[in-house]
């Protein structure tokens, strides 16, 4: 049979790019998992995904109540569930104040993180009754949350310091709406998000690869400088950044390349080792890489995990 893949955040981006590249196999079906279910189909027909290929299912990650309504539709379905795929993001770097998801946690994480960490925790269960030989949960980590690399050392950091102000509740009311209890800063809730996407990966494997022989798996695909991701960025930004990252750090990758990329941690036998932070060299070819001091963290990911619980309600 085909296998069927639920990618987040497939209506433009590197999640689109991923659609078209497992849609036009001809052995997935691809749930494109999106807020704006038009623009997703409108983005499918435009690049030709086969019509028999995919099915756009409504998901607003920034509401948890949506969420659950995702997995109740996407159950109801009746396909069974090989791959999930956590790409969505959303990235505000010139916010002067924190906006909030529809349960109160400051946006960035609120969607990026948590949003995710409730998907991918209901549709364990999912994977798991899965027959497919190969099955996989991936999480789109990114080089700007890890503080190893120069672009991770481009202020302001990534750090998720103690969690305090994750631990109550990520809004202003009561504590702070970054993770660490800091002041906002759009740019830097982003970056967290990202480390708190790898962390949850690791942890996953540490509790779940064992028993379920479930492959998780982050990646970095390289700068898709283009990507609506820059969106909220300041013009001049958008202008210079993707001809920086073509010529000066030679980071720069397409959409359709990075696509590929992320296709091949969802289904290329070879890229099936669990507990993995995937990046490809300038050949294209993959490599494991190293993840920073704290987005490898042991202790923070358990941490993390058992707070994100708390906020999701399930625990
Ligand atoms: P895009 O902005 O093009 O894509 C982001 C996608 O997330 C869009 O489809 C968007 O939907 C969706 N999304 C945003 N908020 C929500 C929400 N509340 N519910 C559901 N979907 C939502 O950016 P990219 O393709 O660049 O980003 C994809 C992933 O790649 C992210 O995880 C990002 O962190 C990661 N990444 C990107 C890099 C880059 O250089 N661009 C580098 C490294 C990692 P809509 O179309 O409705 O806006």
């Amino acid at each position: 049979r085909k296998g069927n893949v639920i990618i987040t955040g497939a209506s433009s981006g590197l999640g689109l790019a991923t659609a078209k590249a497992i849609g036009e196999t001809g052995e997935w079906h691809v749930i494109m998992a999106c807020r704006d279910f038009l623009k997703a189909e409108k983005a499918a027909k435009s690049l030709g995904i086969p019509k028999e290929n995919y099915t756009v299912m409504h998901l607003d990650l920034a509401s948890l109540e949506s969420v659950r309504q995702f997995v109740d539709t996407f159950r109801r379905s009746g396909r069974p569930l090989d791959a999930l795929v956590c790409n969505a993001a959303v990235y505000l770097p010139t916010a002067k104040e924190p906006t909030f998801t529809a349960d109160g946690f400051e946006l960035s994480v609120g969607t990026n993180h948590l949003g995710h960490f409730l998907l991918s925790r209901l549709l364990l269960d999912d994977l798991k009754q899965s027959d497919y030989p190969q099955k996989r949960l991936i999480i789109v980590g990114s080089i700007t949350g890890n503080t190893n690399t120069l672009a991770g050392n481009v202020p302001p950091k990534a750090n998720l310091g103690d969690l305090r102000g994750l631990s109550g509740g990520l809004n202003s009311l009561n504590c702070s709406p970054m993770i660490d209890g800091g002041e906002f800063d759009g740019a830097k809730a982003y970056k967290d998000s990202k480390v708190c996407n790898m962390l949850t990966m690791q942890e996953f494997h540490r509790r779940f690869h064992e028993e379920t022989g479930i492959t998780f798996a982050s990646l970095y695909p390289g700068c898709i400088a283009e990507t609506g991701l820059f969106r909220n960025h300041i013009p001049l930004f958008r202008a210079l950044f993707p001809p920086f990252q073509k010529y000066i750090t030679k980071g720069y990758v397409s959409e359709a390349e990075a696509g590929k990329r992320l296709a091949q941690v969802v289904r290329d036998p070879s890229l099936s080792k669990s507990g993995v932070y995937w990046s490809w060299n300038s050949t294209s070819s993959s490599f494991e890489n190293q993840l920073s001091k704290e987005a490898s963290d042991a202790e923070k990911a358990r941490k993390l995990w058992e707070v994100s619980e708390k906020l999701v309600g399930l625990a």
